[in-house]
């Protein structure tokens, strides 16, 4: 498949020391590497899964945190008189954070690359490798 070798030593790795009963000798080598093939695609949809929900996370945050700010500034008979220019900063801070998490954060576990706008995407348009 599309993995670098990195990541792929990685998981074997991790797959080896996951299962103690993986003893050389027991398995043919092309068992072996069945296994590790879908350990891997296991942990890439598990991680997926992971930055996935982080992701949905972080898009209410910022929804919530945008709507409110804009709701302080509307009801100035509520919150009082907050300087405008304050609020929208404070909009532009967290529109900044977040766009910075999503650089971070949403990215093809296999491949590291951006994974674009689609947020249900099922496979890494970079390396083709299976999310979901
Ligand atoms: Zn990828």
């Amino acid at each position: 498949m599309g993995y670098d070798c990195e990541t792929r030593e990685d998981s074997a790795f991790l797959f080896v020391a996951d299962d103690p009963d993986l003893l050389p000798g027991i398995f043919s080598k092309k068992d072996m590497l069945s296994k590790m093939q879908d350990s891997n695609t296991e942990q890439i949809r598990r991680e997926f899964r992971q930055r996935q929900s982080r992701q949905l996370l972080a898009i209410m945050v910022a929804v919530l945190i945008i709507v409110l700010l804009a709701l302080v500034q509307k009801r100035s008979d509520l919150f009082g008189e907050i300087p405008a220019k304050m609020v929208s900063g404070l909009q532009v801070v967290v529109i900044g954070v977040f766009i910075g998490f999503t650089a971070f954060n949403w990215r093809c576990p296999a491949c590291k690359k951006y994974l674009g706008p689609d947020i249900r995407r099922a496979l890494c348009n970079k390396c083709g490798a299976r999310l979901r």
